[in-house]
């Protein structure tokens, strides 16, 4: 089987979740080439063809420009699929592709089984295993579903490049909350949609502090507005990896473990003794968190 990779770039470097592009790759044992909007003077560790297109000349991001990028690399490189991260620039880019293509596209890989792609639905709570029916398929795949595999070695560089013309005109952007840095926290309490209401989120906030640490949410208590976006963690939050992180009420949905994975300790608190968090948990404590938390509260203050 042969891939094209379409890797990430960030701050002049290739984004730690292109690895995971990779480690999917060797699942399928699959040959692979990459394209990529980047520096030729920040080069990736790769081995093997890498379509490279230089980003400055590319002009502000267009995802038309992106696309005719992919276009010209599947032109020269024949793959049977296309392989991007499930990520924002993701999302944009594989329908574009799917659409140009004439091709499947399955959106959101987290696993694979018997030939086919595992995707989640219903927001997480159900699997299901599919098959492109065409050839040539475009294939999403969910951050953290892949171990990352390592990257070395030197590309052999073939330079693209497409006109930087576009049917949107970009206008201006508004620049993200900044403020909370939770990837430079040593502890973590976060709040899960368990908690139950933005008042029992004083609960969580009492044991962050009687721990020294900084508190974290899950995207539905974002989403409900009892704590602020910038403490997001997962996918499409903050990657953090302090030496202990507690999760308050989460029950583990692969998008909120992808931004957490690279915890150290991880003490989980749920109702739920087979919520899929038990599985990356070093400690799964099965309890109401309105009788936990001020329990253990009080037990550290004491100390
Ligand atoms: C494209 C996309 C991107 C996403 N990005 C993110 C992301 O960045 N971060 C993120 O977190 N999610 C993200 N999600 C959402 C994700 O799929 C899950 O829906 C979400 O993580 C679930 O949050 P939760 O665990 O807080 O809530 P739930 O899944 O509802 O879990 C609540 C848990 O609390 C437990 N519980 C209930 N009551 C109590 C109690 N009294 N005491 C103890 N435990 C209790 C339950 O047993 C359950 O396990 C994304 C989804 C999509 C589709």
């Amino acid at each position: 089987m042969k891939l094209l990779l379409v890797g990430e770039v960030r701050d002049d470097r290739l984004t730690a979740e292109t690895a995971e592009l990779s480690g999917f790759a060797a699942r399928l044992d699959a040959e692979v080439s990459m394209v990529l909007a980047g520096s030729a003077d920040a080069l990736p560790s790769f081995a093997g063809r890498l379509y490279l297109a230089d980003l400055e000349t590319c002009g502000e991001f267009s995802s038309d420009v992106h696309k005719r990028l992919v276009l010209d690399a599947i032109e020269r490189e024949q793959p049977d699929a296309v392989v991007l991260l499930h990520s924002s620039y993701g999302w944009d880019l594989a329908p574009r592709l799917a659409a140009a293509m004439q091709s499947a596209q399955v959106s959101g890989v987290v696993g694979l089984d018997d030939g086919g792609y595992v995707v989640e639905s219903c927001n997480g709570k159900m699997r299901r295993t599919v098959r492109p029916l065409t050839d040539f398929a475009v294939l999403t795949i969910q951050p953290g579903a892949f171990a990352a595999a390592p990257m070395a070695g030197s590309p052999d560089v073939i330079a693209i490049e497409a006109a930087p013309d576009s049917a949107i005109e970009f206008l201006g952007c508004i620049e993200p909350e900044r403020g909370i840095d939770l990837s430079r926290a040593g502890v973590i309490v976060s709040a899960g949609r368990g908690v139950g209401g933005a008042d029992q989120v004083e609960l969580v906030r009492a044991l962050a502090s009687a721990l020294g640490g900084e508190v974290g949410a899950s995207r539905p208590v974002v989403d409900a507005g009892w704590l602020e976006r910038a403490r997001q963690v997962g996918s499409s939050g903050q990657s953090v990896s302090p030496s202990l992180y507690v999760a308050c009420g989460i029950s583990g949905a692969i998008q909120h473990l992808a931004g957490m994975k690279g915890s150290g300790f991880v003490l989980a608190i749920n109702t739920d003794r087979d919520a899929p968090i038990a599985s990356v948990a070093d400690l799964l404590v099965v309890a109401d968190l309105a009788e936990f938390l001020p329990a253990l509260t009080a037990a550290l203050e004491q100390r």
